[in-house]
């Protein structure tokens, strides 16, 4: 199949894409909107217009990203070429999530399309009017046995993970994260996991509360909470944290009204599951602020819990919602007695002006990626890798990166026959120490 091979045809079918997706650019919105009431503001900013940049990125890029790359030689082995040749892996799996369920599966596919393989996309069943959407643009622009898009849930989803692949890229939940790699593991199938984790949020006694107050109502409060690098918990300095909780109402009032209910820019909960799994989160004597839901709109208002417990429901996992624990501290054992019940999050903020406490928190907690005075945005910077470690994913993606992702990197060392030093080949009889000293000035 030209794909494979043909860098001018993969061009071309992006090309095609990028052009459907603008023209169906309105029902994509609509079909967000549908599926959970994603305001079309987010819906631009964080699925179609950054699947539409990725695009015209991976279109200038691709002649660049997919040609072989010439490396120093080895002296030991002069006279030689030495390239690295990118080189697709073959029949890829993309699995999605529901959060962002444009952007996250049709990312992927761009650079494994890109890198010249064969790909088949299961978006998730929790959002099908984008699912749909999805399988229609991609069964107008590609041919099936190049790029296909199957949905449906859960057994679609492990039928898939039964066949052998060459590469799966899944981003969803820890738990299934695990499904999938033990399903690859079956296999040796490399995997890309792109999981989720509970991501702390620090505020020192240097911070501007102002800012991080409007900075993380607007990281946490997106997509309703529903997103997986969205700040998780907030670890405050003491003296500061009532000044900061007047800031937070203040910020989420603005920006959502005295009534979020009645906002355009507010999401709803994707499904009653979900929205029963963070009603029960919610312990009425710990709200601040917010704390209303309804079932028959899956609606839960920005809520604000002051204190929660270690072991109460918010605490345990990830929330995914719109609920926000704040938590003081006093001094940085505090601060490491709660990062360090936790996993590895996928990403932690620091709000702060003090350098060396940048300094020390950066090297102290591992964590996938994050920000200093803001949340989330590292996101969108196609030159920084997005990925998780430990619990919160393996392996990153972005920018040129997500075309390496999907491509075996094929050393090729290319000797010329010109020279040929006869010191390697055996016998060896008198030459141990005539390579000793060769090898100890290389
Ligand atoms: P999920 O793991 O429930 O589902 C993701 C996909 O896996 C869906 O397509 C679903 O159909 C499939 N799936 C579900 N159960 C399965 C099973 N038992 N076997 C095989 N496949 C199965 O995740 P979700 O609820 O769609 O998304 C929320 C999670 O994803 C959160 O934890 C969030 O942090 C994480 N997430 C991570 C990123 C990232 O980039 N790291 C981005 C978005 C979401």
């Amino acid at each position: 199949m030209d794909y494979k091979t043909n860098i001018n045809f993969r061009k071309e079918t992006l090309i095609k894409l990028l052009n459907a997706v603008i023209t169906h650019e309105k029902e994509i919105i609509q079909a967000l909107y549908d599926d959970f009431k994603k305001p079309a503001f987010e819906a631009v900013l964080t699925e179609t217009s950054y699947v539409i940049s990725e695009l015209k990125d991976t279109i200038k890029n691709i002649k660049k990203w997919s040609k072989p790359k010439r490396v120093f030689p080895s002296i030991l082995n002069f006279p030689s070429k030495d390239y690295i040749y990118k080189e697709p892996y073959g029949k890829v799996l993309i699995i999605a999530p529901w959060n962002y369920p444009f952007q996250l599966a049709l990312c992927p596919l761009i650079s494994a399309v890109a890198a010249g393989n064969q790909v088949v996309v299961k978006p998730s069943e929790l959002t099908p009017k984008t699912s749909e959407i999805i399988a229609e643009i991609i069964a107008k622009v590609f041919d099936k046995t190049h790029v296909e898009v199957i949905e449906g849930g859960v057994e679609v989803s492990q039928k898939l993970l039964s066949e052998r692949w060459d590469y799966i890229f899944f981003t969803g939940s820890v738990a299934v994260g695990k499904i999938v790699a033990k399903a690859a593991a079956e296999n040796l199938t490399p995997v890309t996991l792109e999981l989720g984790g509970k991501n702390p949020c620090i505020i020192d006694e240097t911070a501007n509360l102002k800012m991080a107050a409007k900075r993380i109502v607007w990281g946490k409060f997106m997509n309703a909470g529903q997103t997986c690098i969205a700040p998780d918990y907030i670890l405050i300095q003491k003296d500061m944290k009532s000044h900061f909780i007047g800031y937070l109402k203040e910020e989420i009032t603005k920006a959502y009204g005295k009534n979020p209910s009645e906002s355009p820019d507010y999401a709803r909960i994707v499904n009653t599951k979900n929205w029963q799994r963070l009603v029960d989160m919610i312990e009425p004597e710990k709200v601040i602020f917010g704390g209303q839901s309804d079932i028959k709109n899956c609606y839960i208002a920005p809520t604000l819990m002051e204190e929660p417990l270690p072991y109460s429901q918010v605490m345990k996992d990830e929330i995914f919602g719109p609920i926000l624990p704040i938590i003081a501290y006093e001094n940085e054992t505090d601060i490491e007695t709660v990062i360090s019940r936790y996993e590895k999050s996928l990403a932690l903020y620091l709000f702060t002006e003090n350098h060396i406490f940048t300094k020390q928190m950066i090297q102290k907690y591992s964590f996938g990626g994050g920000c200093v005075n803001d949340t989330m945005v590292h996101f969108s910077n196609k030159r920084l890798p997005f990925g998780g470690v430990g619990h919160s994913g393996i392996g990153a993606y972005h920018g040129s990166l997500s075309f390496d992702v999907f491509s075996h990197r094929k050393s090729i060392l290319k000797k010329s026959n010109f020279l040929d030093l006869p010191m390697r080949y055996a016998p060896y009889k008198d030459k141990l120490a005539t390579i000793k000293t060769i090898l100890k000035w290389l």
